[in-house]
This record gives structure tokens, sequence and C-alpha cells, in this order.
């Protein structure tokens, strides 16, 4: 027999074009605008310079914002649910799996709002869609989240967002139809319910859980074949295997139907506050636009 080891089907490392060596040509002319860039610190197959990149993704942010909170955020909502109705018919060892997924779609819908906000926050720094599209949910960026937003009224968080608030709209209360004001006051405590719903992440081994989740999909629903654990007879369990530590994880967690439509609960609050807040901002943003034309055009 060979002694020789197996290939490895698979990389050890993730691919990093990036990072891939030195690049033979490091300077390279913008599709969009000719103008040269710096290929070093980028994949070497980049066609755009970031500027034009940049602009790009601006172009596309209210077509995307739309599509999210018309699509995006409601599938958290959807799965969920669906996952929620077949849970009745399931045997008890498929409830704690379905259980799982469902605070996996919690714990999705949370990154989401919270990107979002912190995406429209830095609007005026960096397109919408790199913030969005990069925000990863980890003890940091909760942490950075609930320094933001704990403790803050609905005018409070507006304020952080430079979009106007309640106390804003009410004192134009006399110049807008009705029908506005009461969507925009509707929206305003959406917004702080999902953003209220969306701190209790933090809480009990959530992070801990969206954390293993990243790098293990092995649920268990014992522990007595591992040494020195236990888990209650109402508990899935994740398995994750560090590697650099050497150490092996778990992440326990009970599944009560009653605990599972707190979830699904806030799993609605926190989507409703994602569609909100995105018609919030694009409404803000139109009426604005239509009020200060651009210099030049009046
Ligand atoms: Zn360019």
């Amino acid at each position: 027999m060979s002694t020789r080891r197996p290939t490895e089907p698979y990389p050890r490392q993730p691919y990093r074009a990036d990072s891939d060596g030195r690049h033979d040509i490091a300077i390279a002319n913008c599709e969009e605008c000719g103008d040269e860039f710096d290929l070093t610190a980028s994949d070497p197959r980049t066609q755009v310079c970031a500027p034009c990149w940049d602009r790009s993704l601006d172009a596309i942010e209210t077509a995307f914002l739309d599509n999210y909170a018309k699509f995006g955020a409601k599938a958290h909502r959807t799965v969920a649910e669906a996952l929620f109705r077949s849970q009745a018919l399931a045997d008890p060892d498929d409830r704690k799996v379905i259980g799982m997924r469902i605070v996996e779609e919690y714990l999705n819908a949370a990154q989401d709002l919270m990107a979002l906000y912190v995406a429209l926050r830095r609007r005026h720094e960096q397109p919408l869609l790199t913030t969005f599209t990069n925000f990863e949910l980890n003890a940091p960026s909760v942490a950075a989240f609930r320094i933001l937003t704990s403790g803050r009224s609905a005018d409070d968080l507006l304020r952080d967002l430079q979009l106007p608030t309640l106390a804003d709209v009410d004192a134009a209360r006399g110049e807008i139809p009705r029908k506005d004001w009461r969507q925009f006051a509707g929206a305003v405590l959406t917004i702080s319910n999902g953003i209220e719903r969306v701190q209790k992440v933090d809480q009990g081994v959530l992070l801990e859980l969206a954390d293993g989740l990243k790098q293990s999909s092995a649920l268990t629903h014992k522990m007595d074949w591992l040494p020195d654990r236990a888990m209650n007879p109402d508990q899935v369990a994740l398995v994750v295997l560090n590697q650099r530590r050497r150490v092996l994880l778990t992440h326990a967690l009970a599944i009560h139907e009653p605990q599972l439509e707190v979830f699904i609960d806030a799993i609605d609050k926190i989507t409703g506050a994602a569609r909100d807040l995105i018609w919030l901002y694009l409404h803000v943003r139109d009426t604005i636009a239509l009020d200060d034309p651009q210099p030049g055009t009046t």
C-alpha cells in the first residue's frame, strides 16, 4: 500500500486571490473611466478603479434596497414560519433540528437589521452596499451596535441615522397628508421595536451560537458520547471543533415551543423594522431630492 497521503480534496486555507503572491502587472486601466489604478492590493482580474466601483454601487443602491425590503428581509420570516408550522408534525428529534434552524433565521434577520442600520449611518462615508454586505454578526459588532442604540428613543435613533424624527414630522403635521403622517409614525414604532429585539442577540448562548454556525453545521441531540458533557433532553447542541485551540466546543440550546414563538415574533419585528427603515430612508431621500433640486437646475 502506498504511504502517500491522499490528495487533499479541498485547500486547507481558503483561496485568497488578493494575496496570491506578486502580480506581474501592478497598474491597470479602468474599463469605466480609463484612469490608471493600482492593482497591487486587489485581485489581478479587477477591471474598474475604486471610485468607479463605489459609483456603480451607489447607482444600484435604491434598487437593491427596494428589492431587499420586498424580498430579502421577508425571506427570513417566510422560512422561520414554514419551519415553525412543520414543527407540529415532527418527531421530538426533528423538532430540535427545526428549532435550531428557526434560531438561525433569527440570527440572520438580526445580522441584516444591524447591517442596514450601520450601513445607513455610514452612507456618506462609503457605499451602503459595501457596509451592508460586509457586516458580520460577532461579539465586537454586536457590542458596537449596542453602544449606538441601547436606551435610545426612536427619535434618537432616527437622529443618529440623519433621518427626520417623529418630532420633526409632528411639527410639519399640518403640511403633510394624514396618510403619510400615519405611515411615518407607524414606521418609526416598527423600527424601534425591531432594534430592541435585535439587541437581545447577545443574551445567553446566541452570540456564541452565531459564531459556531459559521464554522459547523454538526448538530447533536445527546452528549453522552462526549467526555464530561451532558445536556438536557429538551436541548439540541452544535458541535464545533476548534482546530487552532484543539478544543471541542458545544453550544446547547433548549427548544420549547413557547420559546420558539418568541423567536418567530422577534423575526417578524426585526424584518418589519428592516422593511420600514428602508421605506423611511428612500421616502425621505426622494422627498428631499424633490424639495432641493440640484444647484443649477432651478
Ligand atoms: Zn474608473
